[in-house]
């Protein structure tokens, strides 16, 4: 189908296809995250990333996707490094850097065909990069894997590559981190819960609610396993790429607040999924605990989860002269500052915020704040600004930036008022 870009010859290694699963339903997802998984892999156009060091299953898990996608009215095209696994009506072809058969001389070839699906082996460049995200935004299912360790910090790398924030945020359906653990022989595995203290469960990340019915299996070895294990099962940490996690990324906040993000949005951690597949009885707590890492609370509970708030058009948020000191963020909608009757300013940049000048100078209220049409906003505790401003520089950085934005702004609608009414 390529054939000058095949050069003389094509030279496939074929690895043991026997060892190759490719029924998507056996690669260990929870049943949220096959749904989420099939979800992306379905849509028309985006980039869903598979993650993971070496031998971690990624290009299996991706194998099988393209497995499930292969329908004949379906035209997919692989560049791959090198071709593992050879499918029936997929075209294929082997990246050969010493020939300048490189990822992306193979994708800038693919769009030439138009093809729905493209699976590119390993995104290890800003060139790579570019095209892939660029093949995500117009039309094509892009799919391919990197070397990084979780889902946030594969958004991370890739703006180090050079791919701008909001076009990650526009292009990427989902992030999917992988490991591979050893399965538990089902014949010889026996209850060794006593061998662990409640505290120390805990310390791995069981919550003390699970600990009641916790039940801890490890197999002890038998003629028809190695040392208790059989096979081998996939963990995963899947981050789907919703509203508030496209917004997050495009505001490029630090790694640790994607993650909480994420795990608000329903994300698992490598670490939780394993300790699911622990209490399943499906892997050991010794597989999980030598191959994943426990993420500390990087936030504290106000900034991670926040009350939410819906205004209707016209409803008041804050009124000018009170003495209250909460502060907040606008997620969606808008929002108008008026003072002394007049609007001075107007917040519609999603991620902001406002209010936090009573928190800061403990003054009264200056202006009144009022929905713009329907909005939704997070509340933070005033009493806490102080605390965040000292401990979280990030976000105190962005309270400034959004304090000085609008400052300019109602500065400039100031002067226009005034040069307006200064004829009269
Ligand atoms: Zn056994």
């Amino acid at each position: 189908m390529l054939p000058t870009l095949f050069g003389e010859s094509v030279v496939m290694r074929l690895l043991d296809q026997s060892k190759l699963q490719v029924d998507m339903t056996k690669l260990g997802f929870s049943k949220a995250d096959f749904a989420k998984f099939n979800r992306a892999i379905e849509r028309p156009q985006g980039m869903v990333l598979v993650t993971g060091p070496t031998g971690s299953g990624k290009t299996n898990t991706l194998y099988s996707a393209i497995n499930a996608l292969n329908t004949e009215d379906v035209k997919i095209l692989t560049a791959e490094d090198p071709v593992e696994f050879n499918f029936e009506g997929i075209n294929q072809v082997p990246v050969r850097n010493e020939v300048g058969m490189t990822f992306a001389a193979a994708l800038k070839a693919f769009l030439r065909q138009d093809p729905e699906i493209i699976l590119v082996g390993e995104i290890r460049d800003m060139e790579t990069a570019e095209i892939a995200v660029k093949a995500a935004m117009t039309g094509h299912l892009v799919c391919s894997t990197l070397h990084t360790n979780d889902c946030p910090s594969t958004i991370g790398r890739l703006i180090d590559i050079g791919i701008p924030s909001y076009m990650l945020a526009g292009s990427l359906l989902l992030v999917l981190a992988q490991r591979l653990f050893r399965k538990t022989c089902e014949h010889c595995r026996e209850d060794i819960t006593a061998n662990y203290d409640s505290n120390e469960l805990i310390e791995f990340g069981f919550h003390k609610e699970e600990l009641a019915e916790l039940k801890i299996l490890r197999g002890k070895g038998c003629p028809r396993c190695t040392k208790g294990y059989k096979g081998r099962i996939g963990c995963f940490e899947l981050m789907e790429v919703t509203e508030n996690v496209a917004q997050a990324i495009q505001s490029e906040v630090p790694e640790e607040q994607l993650r909480k993000i994420a795990i608000k949005e329903g994300m698992n951690t490598l670490r939780r999924d394993g300790l699911n597949k622990v209490v399943q009885g499906v892997t050991t707590l010794e597989e999980v605990m030598a191959n994943t890492i426990l993420q500390k609370e990087a936030l504290p509970a106000y900034l991670l989860n926040p009350d939410e708030l819906i205004f209707e058009d016209g409803d008041l948020i804050i009124r000018e002269g009170n003495t209250d000191k909460n502060f907040y963020q606008l997620l969606q909608g808008a929002i108008v500052i008026i003072k002394g009757g007049r609007v001075v300013g107007e917040i519609s940049q999603p991620g902001e915020y406002f209010g936090e000048m009573s928190a800061l100078l403990n003054q009264p209220r200056v202006a009144t704040v009022k929905s713009k049409g329907k909005s939704i906003v997070k509340v933070f505790p005033g009493e806490k600004l102080e605390s965040t401003v000292k401990d979280y520089p990030d976000i105190s950085m962005r309270i400034i930036r959004s304090l000085i934005t609008r400052l300019t702004e109602s500065d400039k609608k100031l002067s226009k008022i005034l040069s307006k009414s200064a004829p009269r």
